[in-house]
């Protein structure tokens, strides 16, 4: 699934490309999940913005379009019409005559078009945790945070609450860096602020590294990420951790695999 990295990526790619141009016509998958891409018919795109795994497209219609790229979902941007794809879900044809398509397998993707700022109906947007790279995640705030809940902290970390963005990678990931059990359901201050760090640089890198490719994950363009090339935790249950030599081993968490070193993540 797409997390903050892969979506700041394509929203970077989509940005210079998009902001200014006119939807000059669209269309949708019959699906109640992708018809709102038919309500930007005519708007202007005015800013391409994101939060968390979202992606936020400002029009001139003090109306936002809201993305959600779920497990499979691809924005990507073609100069002329795609041939037939049956995995196409939108297009939306620009004035410059290039054709933005999502595309989306499995279907787990979410269109949504909601008055600008206004994020009631989206339950998970509404409550969603601060930004990994600005000034309000802070470290005191995340343990505060964190606090407020006994569930396990992976479960935390995924819930969007705590901090935005974060999904199995780089929850795995972050916790292997920082030393941490992912089924711990609390952690002392000093802790927190090693975890919050960890998130920081482990989102900055995925972001430099152009996203993670797994499977389906390609930037606009059709490119892969490389920073699956980068993962230090995450997917590599059964090999040895870089850290101390042991054996990575697999948990499930909410019906999501998690990889943790049982020596340098100790409970
Ligand atoms: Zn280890």
């Amino acid at each position: 699934m797409p997390e903050l990295p892969e979506v700041e990526t394509v929203r970077r790619s989509l940005a210079p490309r998009l902001a200014g141009r006119r939807v000059v016509a669209s269309s949708s998958h019959p699906s109640a999940k992708f018809t709102p891409a038919i309500e930007v018919m005519g708007a202007e795109f005015t800013t391409i913005g994101r939060r968390g795994k979202y992606l936020i497209f400002g029009t001139d219609d003090s109306t936002e379009l809201v993305i959600h790229l779920g497990m499979t979902g691809q924005l990507l941007l073609h100069e002329r019409p795609h041939v037939d794809d049956p995995y196409v879900r939108a297009t939306w044809t620009l004035d410059d005559d290039t054709v933005l398509t999502f595309r989306d397998v499995r279907r787990f993707g979410r269109l949504r078009v909601v008055p600008e700022g206004d994020y009631t109906t989206i339950a998970t947007l509404a409550s969603i945790g601060p930004e990994p790279f600005g000034l309000e995640f802070d470290g005191d705030r995340f343990y505060e945070a964190l606090r407020t809940s006994n569930r396990r902290l992976k479960t935390q970390l995924l819930s969007q609450r705590p901090v935005a963005g974060v999904g199995n990678i780089y929850a795995d990931e972050a916790l292997w860096i920082a030393e941490i059990n992912p089924g711990t359901r609390s952690l002392s201050r000093p802790r927190a602020h090693r975890l919050r760090d960890a998130i920081e640089t482990v989102m900055m890198q995925g972001v430099a590294n152009g996203g993670t490719t797994l499977r389906d994950y390609r930037t606009p363009d059709g490119d892969t990420g490389s920073n699956q090339m980068h993962l230090r935790c995450y997917g590599r249950y059964g090999e040895p951790c870089e850290r101390c030599g042991a054996i990575l081993i697999k948990r499930t968490y909410d019906a999501r695999t998690t990889s943790l070193c049982p020596i340098c993540q100790a409970r």
